[in-house]
């Protein structure tokens, strides 16, 4: 999560499930190395994750959606306004 709200996704599917892989932060910092991220769910590479606005199915999205559903408190989707 960011300050303005967005999160990172993978620019190959679209999903949250982002690993940021931090080697040496001395040395990344000195040779300007980009973080280099890994996506769990297509299990692909890359530097430039695209940052947008969370979905709700972005959280639990691989634990049984029918019960997500079911149990979906309305409390959850306060801080997330359309516009
Ligand atoms: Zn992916």
């Amino acid at each position: 999560m960011t300050v303005d709200g967005k999160i990172k996704v993978c620019p190959h599917c679209d999903s949250s499930e982002l690993r940021r892989l931090t080697r040496d932060a001395r040395k990344s910092r000195t040779h300007g190395e980009k973080d280099r991220y890994y996506c769990q769910d297509c299990q692909k590479y890359c530097h430039d994750p695209v940052r947008r606005e969370p979905y709700r199915k972005d959280r639990g999205a691989h634990v049984g959606l029918s019960r997500r559903l079911i149990e979906a408190d309305p409390d959850d989707v306060g801080g997330i306004h359309d516009g």
